[in-house]
């Protein structure tokens, strides 16, 4: 089995430092990739640090791949040595339960394989993410990545893109809809850019009063500064969707205010503790609270497709894997313009 180098948190209190990693002998339908970038999403952070508990130390984060594939399986058809290929969050799963069947393999009703802080479907061997040198994976979760995307800004696409691309798909979102995207950070930047190339009005909902000029330069038509009560009257009842990115826990009733009848308020965001939500802020209006996980396989591939045609890539600050600890604290203060993406030609 190669053994490959990487960066792990040892445990929930601890730093990440350098570790190794052994990779599984690839199978027939397996394709090895050379990791190029990483992305850095709030969830590395959640999981490295414990938050949702459950975590498996040492743990390797990373699920925002993209690397040139090095080798591929016998009966591997869709990539060969060269071609560019993608994982994100999920690496397997049952592939025979209703949701798997359905293309929304991420609700598999056996548990998905994660690509890092859980263990392939025997569940036995751990995955280890992509702030490594190396991935395997099987091809019917390997993504295709055009070579006309520039790859750095385009790793984040494997998690922030498709998380945010999946509910402004399902709840179909174009052409005159009304969005408010809460929260600017790796999400949310994904979520303005992508609402806007699907032709809605878009607002941004955020806390930080510097972040407004970027937002209208991501695509925003509006700002609301969520720090000042007057911006929850003014946009009361304003939004079709709501599309919650924020990683801490907040008051959901008072954004629950500022959708309109019939409207939805999707989380995507995970804070770490829950928050009381009051039948109030649902009934008066007919309002939908829901919430959506990353998007299945199909439609990440559709992600990536459209992103490729419409030149859309995160906006990202490069890192090298050795500041992996410091851009945690940073996005802990909301400091990210707006995702990390790791060079791994650095570790
Ligand atoms: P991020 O880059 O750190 O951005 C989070 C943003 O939330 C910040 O930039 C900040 O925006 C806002 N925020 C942070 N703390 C806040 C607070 N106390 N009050 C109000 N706003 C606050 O994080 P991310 O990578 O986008 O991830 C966001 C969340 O989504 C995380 O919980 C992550 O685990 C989750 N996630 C879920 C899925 C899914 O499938 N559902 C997938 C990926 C990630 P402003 O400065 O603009 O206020
Ligand atoms: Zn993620
Ligand atoms: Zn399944």
């Amino acid at each position: 089995m190669p053994t490959v180098k990487a960066y792990a948190a040892p445990s929930a209190a601890a730093p990440l430092a350098p570790w190794t990693v052994e990779r599984r002998e690839p199978g027939e339908r397996d394709v090895v990739l050379d990791v190029l970038f990483c992305g850095v999403c709030h969830s590395d952070i959640h999981q490295a640090r414990d938050e949702w508990g459950g975590a498996l130390f040492p743990m390797v984060p990373g699920h925002e791949i993209v690397g040139r594939v090095t080798r591929v399986g016998a009966r591997v058809t869709g990539f060969k040595p060269g071609d560019l290929a993608g994982v994100g969050c999920m690496v397997d799963s049952c592939r025979t339960c209703p949701p798997c069947r359905g293309h929304l393999e991420q609700f598999c009703q056996q548990g998905v394989a994660w690509s890092y802080n859980s263990t392939e479907m025997d569940r036995q061997r751990r995955t280890y993410g992509g702030y490594s040198k190396q991935y395997v994976c099987d091809e019917a979760f390997t993504l295709r990545v055009s070579p006309t995307l520039d790859l750095v800004g385009a790793a984040p696409l494997l998690c922030a893109g498709i998380t945010t691309w999946s509910p402004l798909r399902h709840w179909k979102v174009g052409k005159g809809s009304r969005v408010g995207v809460v929260g600017l950070g790796g999400l949310g930047h994904m979520a303005v850019k992508l609402a806007a190339a699907l032709g809605a009005e878009v607002t941004m909902l955020s806390t930080s009063a510097a972040k407004e000029a970027d937002a209208r330069r991501l695509g925003a038509h509006e700002f609301g500064l969520t720090s000042d009560k007057a911006t929850f009257k003014r946009l009361a009842g304003r939004f079709d969707l709501i599309v919650d990115t924020i990683s801490a826990p907040h008051d959901y009733n008072a954004y629950l205010g500022m959708v309109a009848v019939d409207g939805t308020m999707v989380l995507l965001g995970v804070p770490p503790a829950p928050t009381p939500v009051h039948a109030f802020s649902l009934v008066g209006g007919r309002k939908s609270l829901a919430g959506s996980l990353i998007g299945g396989i199909q439609e990440t591939q559709e992600l990536l497709d459209f992103c490729a045609e419409k030149k859309i890539v995160a906006d990202v600050e490069v890192i090298p894997m050795a500041q992996i600890n410091a851009a945690y604290e940073r996005m802990m203060k909301g400091d990210v313009r707006y995702r990390f993406s790791i060079d791994l030609a650095t570790l």
